[in-house]
């Protein structure tokens, strides 16, 4: 396998941003600085390394808070949206279940797999009951459903903000508004819509919100979850009672800190990033939709997120063009996959989209750093290799 290198990395074109971003280099020297010279654990009361990791955190809580809305005694500093989740999931389940009544979690079946999988988890220890939410073929929520749902009464909602496949951006105000009438607990993995759209928690109702980092040009490994004030969770980690002993475990404050600034810098330019990169998204589908004969555009087109392009080639396998594509242009098939096996999207499954459609299906992601000629380049390599396909199985 070729490298990829500081001086042949331009000969890539790199168009998956949903799965993960480059660290802005502002962040990337701010995490240099807090694992070489500002090293301390935040934890250590004696000296003065300690004290200048603990205000590092503390001001990496204000940014995160005021990018989505929430105070900074909200922030709990987590490994991901992974954590966050499943710290929701299984830390919203009584523990001691006395009313033996079964709690009832509501989910949009478009979720993310860290919520499915928490939640199947738990109905597989016959802990809870799951309610699918109802979307149509765009993978629009039917929120008349949803609030018959709420009605009934259940013990949480998962509602994301943005899709990580076909980037539907969903109406969480609305949602929001829907579980305050019936005082149910909201879970909005935010992952994909942090630093992209605004994000009001205080005002829209939500009362958990899953942040992960290098979603947003921050580094791996390190998110949080913002958790309403008053609001009990069970935790999962257990050890020296860090963060209220919601979450314990020696804070990594590198992480912590690019968080902060990754927030911080989204703040301050994320109006005029997302405008270019809509242009660069509606001039690559232009190219497409003129280049490839067939081309499908999926999803919400109405309420995406800006950097997202979900395209299906019916009579063409992803896989096909992913082989041709993969030594010059990074796309992918869909949700990033840590097994390896590409197993048909659940949810373009849960869209009820025929099976033409989604073995076809392609993922493009947009960001902060693309070029307008590597939309160009890219629209090339993509319909030559559709072309190039169609010439093979046609012939
Ligand atoms: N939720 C969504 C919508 C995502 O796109 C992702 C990442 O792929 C996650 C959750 C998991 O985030 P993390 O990688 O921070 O655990």
């Amino acid at each position: 396998m070729r490298k990829i290198t500081s001086t042949n990395k331009l000969d890539y074109i790199y168009l998956d941003y949903h799965s993960t971003t480059p660290v802005d280099k502002r962040v990337a020297e701010m995490l240099l600085h807090y694992m070489t010279t500002e090293f301390g654990n935040a934890s250590s009361i004696d000296h003065i390394y300690g004290d200048s990791a603990k205000e590092a955190v503390a001001q990496a809580s204000t940014n995160v808070a005021k990018l989505v809305g929430a105070s900074s005694k909200e922030v709990i500093f987590t490994s991901g949206a992974t954590e966050s989740i499943n710290l929701v999931i299984q830390g919203s389940i009584p523990i001691n279940n006395i009313a033996k009544i079964k709690p009832c979690i509501a989910v949009l079946p478009l979720e993310h797999k860290a919520v499915l999988d928490s939640c199947n988890m738990l109905v597989k220890k016959n802990l809870v009951e799951i309610i699918n939410l109802q979307v149509n073929s765009q993978g629009r929520l039917d929120l008349d459903y949803l609030e018959k749902v709420c009605a009934v009464g259940i013990s949480l909602l998962c509602v994301m903000a943005a899709n990580n496949e076909v980037g539907n951006i969903y109406p969480i105000q609305e949602v929001g508004k829907i579980a305050q009438k019936y005082n149910i607990p909201f879970l909005c993995d935010a992952s994909q819509a942090v630093g992209k759209i605004s994000i009001n928690f205080e005002e829209w109702g939500i009362t958990y919100l899953a942040i992960s980092a290098h979603k947003l040009y921050g580094p791996k490994g390190s998110g949080a979850l913002i958790v309403r004030k008053g609001l009990q969770l069970n935790p999962i980690l257990f050890g020296g009672g860090h963060q209220k002993g919601l979450r314990s475990g020696t804070l990594n404050v590198p992480g912590i800190v690019g968080l902060g600034e990754a927030c911080r810098l989204r703040m301050l330019e994320m109006d005029g990033d997302e405008k270019a990169i809509a242009n660069l998204r509606d001039k690559l589908q232009g190219l497409l939709l003129d280049k490839i004969p067939g081309l499908v555009i999926n999803g919400d087109v109405d309420n995406r997120l800006s950097g997202n392009l979900h395209i299906s080639i019916p009579d063409v396998p992803n896989s096909a063009i992913i082989a041709r594509v993969r030594q010059k242009l990074a796309i992918s098939t869909g949700a990033a996959c840590s097994s390896g096996v590409q197993a048909p999207s659940h949810v373009l499954q849960a869209m009820k989209l025929p099976t033409d459609i989604i073995d076809g299906a392609l993922r493009i992601g947009i960001g902060k750093f693309t070029k307008l000629e590597e939309i160009e380049q890219a629209a090339e390599i993509l319909s030559s290799a559709v072309q190039q396909t169609r010439q093979v199985m046609y012939s």
